[in-house]
């Protein structure tokens, strides 16, 4: 670590500064002193962005020092690393979450209202960081805030893309993307370490030397493509700030002699060709959510994060340990689906290549080192690359994974017994049709830990897409049932109630999610109920007010409000909500005498742009919201509102105004969900299927205080498989017919009245998502949902009770069993 220009003993005598002040008039000069020495402004003249930037600075200050004693402690004590690879980080704003992490919420507010600023203001500045899609890259953030806070030593590895998730914009109710841009005014929080470097290959030949068999031969890869790709460390500060960890983001760049080579040689364009093949390297997150990106792009991405964030790893380990043996011991390393699953073929290359160890051990080391875990059981969703596309990129990868395959095939050949058909079925190449490189199936066989992410999903996982796997290693299935941060999740997004439960409760669940339980007994509490409605109520006028400033909606905040947001996909069914709005709608004109509950449905989600059906879904909610919004004969007791641009910032507006939560997916097709959590806690009652972790949340809660609607997903798959009549399922609920019929013959959208022919057609043919076959018993749940809202005292007592009941989906809880049970880190 030496360097000659540095000397260790002037080091050794060098005072440590002193830790930051968190009082207010501390900070209020603080933030003065960066307003003028670190960004140049007379404080007169300061704009709001200026403000944000000197507030963030000051922060940061008090973040890095015990952003340093966490990593120095790691380093003495010796204690096991995590490192969590993840494509998606889906971290929305950081200034909240670390003053409220760092207890210094009310000294900062001081502070500004001294300088005559609004904290709130300011922290309403700073860009959403949306590097994810959805539920996938949220649970990364959450885990990252978790990890801190039970003190785990942890990085988060990921790319800084320069665009993040496409910024939606409504057109005439079409989506329409426009591109995000949320390092356009640089970014305070995080810190470029141009030391922090690591060069990665592609393409190019194989040099093998010796001739040992296919196992034991030694190979120099020389890539015919270069780039650099350099880190940029963001602080993740715990609860309580007991533990700071870093998130790690990587960007490319050229390497510079090449670069310099072409340009002095004249060719100014090849030089400027291989900077920004670099460049674009790091540009764009894929804007998939479940479908694979097929572009050899992506397949780049994730080798270059893969590849950068092992070098590193190693680096590490080896710098502290000297030797790579010892590398499970102290390094466990979890990847975030499919997506850095070329890690396994990576490590192996790097033990065998660069550090010469032998295949057999390599890959002890390699299993023992890494876990897996499995986000989705949609095949098409399981990521695969064509044999041809990964042979050009990685032709060394592509001689590990076939001499893996080998090892393995062989081993259950000879150990299992394995027939022809299973061993198609465990092998590391789909040979039915174009050859292709399972990624899912190299993930599971590289690691000792594969584990889905509820109860129900890990059944079906090892029931279907891993079965065959899970035959072969019967003990590497494990679930571990997802969780969201508590402190974003409810202190953060919802003050009000927050401080209601402290007064109720004290503040044992501040750090132990679980002991929310405590409230249980307050549910019978008149007192405590009606201030439990006006948190509620307060909550509702805010995301009232949102609807009314961004799209000129005026809804009743004592209407019920309904709300659905999350990744716009067939399986997610708004379509289900959608077609039950207008059947609703028809009973609302057609019985007027009848006492209907005034309701809202709000919608918020974005389609991938290349999803034909999910773009259509987010104009029919448009189209059908424009008619009923203005029908005089609805009296205001139906209200559609689909808020664009859904992203972290707006889920934490939305979701503490939630009565009712829509956790509607096809039984079997929602992995866990974790949007269902933060709605529970924050006091909605859910109407859902039996997906993903509503099983597990209807256990807690108990059945009277959730409503569960709608086929299993044993009944969804027979259904499937013995072919079901979704015609005559429609033809016999006169309900859903009259809807389906209006929609399909244009009486939403008369200016293009066969828009939605196609969509609705899909329902008569095949009905692959169940809409038609849950219909009915989702319309009869919302009625009940009615009757239910109808006795105040009984509602409120059910919302109180989900708030009391659903700690256990703290993702502390999650992040202490990965712990334990996998990594074998931690406390
Ligand atoms: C929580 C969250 C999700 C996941 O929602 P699901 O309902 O579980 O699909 C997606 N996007 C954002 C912005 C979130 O906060």
């Amino acid at each position: 670590m030496g360097h000659p220009m540095i000397s260790k003993s002037a080091i050794a005598d060098l005072p440590a500064p002193a830790p930051r002040s968190g009082d207010s008039a501390t900070l209020a000069a603080d933030i003065i002193e960066r307003l003028t020495y670190s960004i140049g402004k007379d404080a007169k003249v300061a704009k709001p962005h200026d403000w944000m930037t000197a507030t963030i600075l000051v922060i940061r200050d008090r973040v890095i020092d015990r952003w340093m004693a966490s990593t120095r402690k790691t380093y003495e004590d010796g204690s096991k690393r995590v490192y969590y690879l993840s494509l998606e980080f889906l971290i929305g704003r950081l200034t909240r979450d670390a003053v409220s992490n760092l207890e210094m919420l009310d000294e900062v507010r001081e502070a500004l209202q001294s300088l005559g600023v609004d904290f709130d203001a300011v922290a309403a500045l700073e860009p959403d960081a949306a590097l994810g899609n959805g539920g996938l890259g949220r649970l990364a953030a959450c885990f990252m805030e978790s990890m801190a806070t039970v003190d785990i030593p942890a990085y988060g590895y990921g790319i800084r893309y320069v665009h993040g998730l496409f910024k939606q914009q409504m057109s005439d109710g079409w989506q329409v993307e426009l591109p995000e841009t949320w390092l356009s005014h640089g970014n305070p929080w995080e810190f470029p370490r141009r030391e922090s470097a690591y060069e990665i290959g592609f393409g190019g030949s194989v040099d093998t030397i010796g001739n040992g068999s296919d196992e034991t031969q030694r190979c120099i890869w020389k890539p015919q493509e270069r780039m650099i790709a350099v880190a940029y460390d963001t602080p993740v500060v715990g609860w309580r700030a007991k533990r700071v960890n870093t998130l790690r983001l990587w960007t490319a760049q050229p390497i510079d002699p090449i670069l310099l080579d072409a340009f002095n040689a004249g060719d100014h364009i090849g030089a400027l060709r291989e900077s920004n093949k670099a460049e674009a390297l790091a540009r764009v997150l894929y804007p998939a959510d479940q479908t694979p990106a097929g572009q050899e792009l992506r397949l780049r991405q994730e080798y270059f994060f893969s590849s950068a964030s092992l070098q590193d790893i190693l680096r590490r380990h080896l710098q502290q340990y000297g030797d790579l043996r010892t590398l499970p011991d102290k390094v466990a390393i979890q990847l975030n689906d499919t997506h850095p699953a070329v890690s396994v073929a990576e490590l192996m290359r790097l033990l065998i290549d660069v550090h010469r160890m032998e295949f057999d051990p390599a890959w002890d080391i390699t299993r023992k080192t890494f876990s897996y875990t499995n986000h989705t059981l949609l095949p098409e969703a399981l990521e695969s690359w064509p044999v041809p596309l990964f042979e050009r990129l990685l032709p060394r990868h592509m001689q590990l994974v076939y001499a893996i395959n080998a090892k393995v095939l062989r081993q259950a050949r000879k150990e299992r017994g394995y027939d022809e058909g299973q061993i198609r079925s465990v092998s590391l190449i789909d040979e039915g049709g174009e050859r292709r490189v399972r990624m899912g199936n190299l993930a599971f066989i590289g690691s000792h830990s594969i584990n889905g992410v509820s109860a129900l999903h890990t059944d079906l996982m090892k029931q279907t897409v891993f079965s065959d796997l899970h035959g072969l290693y019967p003990d590497r299935i494990n679930n571990k049932t997802n969780g969201i941060t508590p402190r974003r999740w409810l202190m953060q997004c919802n003050p009000e109630l927050f401080k209601l439960i402290r007064e109720a409760i004290g503040d044992d669940f501040m750090d132990d999610a679980e002991a929310l339980s405590a409230l249980g007994k307050f549910a019978d509490d008149t007192e405590f109920r009606t201030r439990f409605a006006a948190v509620k109520r307060e909550n509702k006028i805010k995301l009232s007010n949102l609807v009314a400033r961004r799209m000129g909606i005026r809804v009743d905040p004592s209407a019920l409000f309904d709300i659905q947001i999350k990744r716009i996909h067939e399986y997610k069914r708004q379509l289900l909500n959608i077609i039950e709005a207008v059947a609703l709608y028809d009973q609302i004109r057609s019985h007027p005498e009848l006492d209907w509950t005034p309701r809202v449905k709000f919608f918020a989600g974005k389609a991938a742009p290349s999803y034909h059906n999910a773009k259509l879904i987010i104009k029919l909610a448009n189209d059908i919201a424009r008619v009923i919004n203005n029908d005089p004969s609805v009296r205001g007791l139906l209200k559609i509102a689909f808020i664009p641009n859904y992203n972290v910032s707006l889920a934490e507006i939305m979701v503490p105004a939630a009565d009712l939560s829509e956790q509607i997916s096809t039984a079997g097709m929602e992995a866990s969900g974790t949007g269902n959590m933060k709605f529970a806690l924050n006091g909605a009652l859910t109407i859902g299927t039996l997906d993903g972790a509503n099983v597990e949340i209807k256990e807690c809660v108990g059945d009277d205080n959730i409503i569960i609607f709608g086929l299993t997903a044993a009944e969804v798959a027979e259904r499937r498989a013995t072919g079901h009549d979704p015609r005559g399922i429609i033809e016999s609920s006169p309900e859903l017919s009259q809807a389906l019929t209006a929609i399909a013959s244009g009486v939403f959208s008369p200016d293009d009245r066969n828009r939605y022919g196609d969509l609705i057609a899909g329902l008569y043919d095949h009905d692959w998502f169940m809409v038609a076959a849950d219909f009915d018993a989702y319309a009869q749940a919302q009625r009940q949902v009615d009757s239910l809202w109808v006795d105040e005292e009984a509602w409120y007592r059910r919302t109180i009770l989900n708030t009391a009941r659903v700690g256990w989906f703290s993702s502390d809880r999650t992040i202490r069993q990965y712990a334990k049970e996998i990594w074998k880190a931690g406390p």
